[in-house]
């Protein structure tokens, strides 16, 4: 169920197993993809996990009830774009009590158990530590992981740069009006090979216009709609296997 479409009454009367969080970012996405890329691909991956999670029976999922997937988290930690307009950022330190104190309402309904569905590199930190200190608060019985799309998608995942192959073939699968196609050869064109200026296995780099002129890392050209469909299966049967565990996971 998606929280902002139900009503209160409906989530009272459901047997809520686990609840999705999707935590984006609203930050520059190279000429051709949208400033809400990591929003709408965390969404896209929340909501298909809870399909995947909800669908898939077998022994174990034989009671197995359902996802609240919460509205998505739409600012995060992204200052690393601040060069390029339209980029929104806040600091890891409100990014950290919103999402946390977010988080912990559920619990006040007895939805304990919680999945942070991140599609940003840049909160990933942050957001560990979230779901560190929420599953530690001893004032709930609270219990929260945090899970990164492009992290769950085997072999693909090394090809993760920045509105390069893998967020645009996601987005072709998704959200495929709100990728400029007319774009895509200029995007993949002036696109930086990788993320970052390494020495001694350090990045330099603070900012992504130190790298990347046009704010791509990766070649867009290399992330169809078919990829993207797999993208989305792989990340959601992770999800979803994912919240089983965290749903079986007892209290404190
Ligand atoms: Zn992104």
């Amino acid at each position: 169920m998606r929280l902002s479409e139900v009503a209160w009454t409906d989530v009272r009367d459901a047997d809520v197993d686990v609840a999705f969080v999707p935590v984006g970012s609203t930050e520059q996405h190279g000429p051709h993809a949208p400033l809400g890329t990591d929003t709408l691909n965390a969404v896209a991956v929340a909501e298909s996990g809870a399909d995947a999670y909800e669908g898939s029976g077998g022994e174990s999922g034989a009671d197995r009830g359902e996802v609240a997937v919460a509205p998505p988290i739409p600012v995060g930690v992204a200052e690393e774009h601040r060069a390029f307009d339209g980029t929104m950022w806040v600091s890891p330190e409100t990014f950290r009590a919103y999402v946390r104190e977010s988080a912990e309402s559920l619990v006040s309904h007895g939805v304990d158990r919680v999945v942070f569905v991140n599609g940003h590199g840049g909160n990933v930190e942050a957001l560990a530590e979230v779901a560190r200190r929420f599953s530690r608060d001893p004032d709930h019985g609270g219990y929260g992981v945090a899970f990164t799309w492009f992290d769950a998608v085997g072999d693909h995942a090394s090809d993760m740069g920045h509105a390069g192959p893998l967020e645009t073939a996601l987005l072709r699968a998704t959200n495929p009006d709100l990728v400029r196609e007319e774009r895509v050869d200029e995007a993949g064109a002036g696109a930086a090979d990788r993320w970052g200026e390494w020495v001694a296995g350090v990045n330099l780099a603070h900012d992504s216009d130190e790298f990347t002129d046009n704010g791509v890392v990766g070649d867009p050209r290399e992330g169809d709609a078919e990829r993207g469909e797999i993208l989305l299966d792989r990340a959601s049967d992770a999800l979803a296997e994912l919240a089983a565990a965290v749903a079986e996971r007892g209290g404190k």
